[in-house]
């Protein structure tokens, strides 16, 4: 099986081809085209400009993918779309190019769930066997789920408020470090003292999977402003501490809700070889990763992160999720529709937050 992958969800208009291959995905293109430079200047993403860009870029990330795998349309089995959850414009953009081109070609439609095409992605990449935990932490979400099958997620709890991503981008901003702010934090944070600041780690004390990180926010901006009031503004050093310890705040409230939702995962599911999966841009950050890898380890879980480039958004895990809906039966009709929220979890209870 090959299938054309389309994602436009967020800042990043993408196309993939990608064919199944021994269990696992043989990526053959993936193309991606970010839209930090248009969005640099406002600290976040504009959802006009990000609607507007898709639809100008679209056709052409489709192009260049089948011209980098060799391949035309005529070739795919299915066309695979993120159809939510995501900013309506962009996903509105990116369903309509691959309704016109099934309309085109004949070929079936496939609409794919964006955090579906996340949490399979270590399948794509390593092929592993359901199920397994995986922990999607990006700018936008951040929650772990038991992924069960193709079209089965368990979500075993997540933020109440912010996502991870979204903190290290807003902490960038206060101290005007740039955007995307993750690995600019990362940068400062490598010669700062993260024990300077105790910043909250809050609902740890709670037994369950919920997270918060809108908190942090606060008082890293409350530290921000009384080292200013008393020096008259950061020095270098002052900035280090402070990222480091924000980040150190991250990492360990993650840590210590992996290692409950590695106890959620058990009494859902059963696994031999048990993994635990990370997905999304934050996962990139070494004392994130760090902190992971050691509660994996000593619970038991193997711990998996899939290259970066498939880790953050991109439609080479978007054509994989499709085609393994595809293999399962499943294929959309032109009533296909773009759905800003979509939760994996259809038994879960209406989620606080962004709902995302
Ligand atoms: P979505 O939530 O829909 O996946 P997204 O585009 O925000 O959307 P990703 O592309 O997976 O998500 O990740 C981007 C986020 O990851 C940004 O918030 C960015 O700051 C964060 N990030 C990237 N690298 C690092 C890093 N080294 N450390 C911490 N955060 C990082
Ligand atoms: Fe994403």
């Amino acid at each position: 099986l090959t299938i054309l992958g389309i994602e436009s969800s967020c800042d990043d208009t993408a196309a993939a081809v990608v064919r199944a291959c021994a269990g696992r995905g043989d990526v053959l293109s993936s193309v991606v085209i970010g839209q930090e430079a248009l969005h640099a200047d406002f600290g976040g993403v504009v959802p006009e400009i990000a609607a507007r860009a898709h639809a100008e870029r679209l056709d052409g990330a489709v192009e260049q993918a089948l011209v980098q795998a060799g391949l035309r349309l005529a070739d795919m089995d299915a066309i695979a779309v993120t159809a939510g959850p995501g900013l309506i414009g962009g996903v509105v953009s990116g369903v309509m190019m691959a309704k016109g081109l099934s309309a085109g070609s004949g070929k079936p439609l496939v609409g794919v769930n964006h955090l579906a095409g996340h949490a399979l992605t270590p399948r794509m990449t390593d092929g592993i066997a359901y199920p397994y935990l995986m922990l999607l932490v990006s700018g936008g979400h951040c929650q772990f789920l038991a992924v069960l099958g193709p079209g089965e997620f368990r979500r075993l709890g997540g933020t109440i408020d912010d996502a991870p991503g979204e903190a290290f981008d807003k902490t960038a901003k206060l101290l005007g470090l740039g955007y995307p702010g993750g690995p600019l934090v990362e940068q400062e944070a490598q010669d700062g003292d993260a024990a300077r600041f105790n910043f909250p780690r809050p609902l740890l004390d709670r037994p369950n999977c919920d997270m918060s990180f809108s908190g942090l926010k606060t008082a890293l901006r409350r530290a921000r402003d009384h080292i200013i009031a008393e020096k008259g503004g950061l020095s270098v050093g002052d900035r280090a501490d402070l990222c480091a310890s924000f980040q150190h705040a991250v990492a360990q409230t993650l840590a210590k809700k992996t290692a409950r939702a590695i106890a959620a995962f058990r009494d859902v599911a059963h696994s031999d070889a048990p993994v635990l999966a990370v997905a999304g841009g934050v996962a990139a950050n070494q004392c994130v990763g760090a902190a992971l890898r050691d509660v994996a380890m000593a619970e038991g879980f193997e711990f998996l992160a899939p290259p970066l480039k498939y880790c953050t958004d991109n439609a080479a895990m978007i054509a994989w999720a499709g085609l393994e809906q595809f293999q399962a039966g499943h294929v959309d009709d032109f009533t296909l529709a773009a759905r800003p929220r979509w939760p994996l979890d259809r038994t879960a209870a209406p989620m606080l937050g962004s709902g995302k």
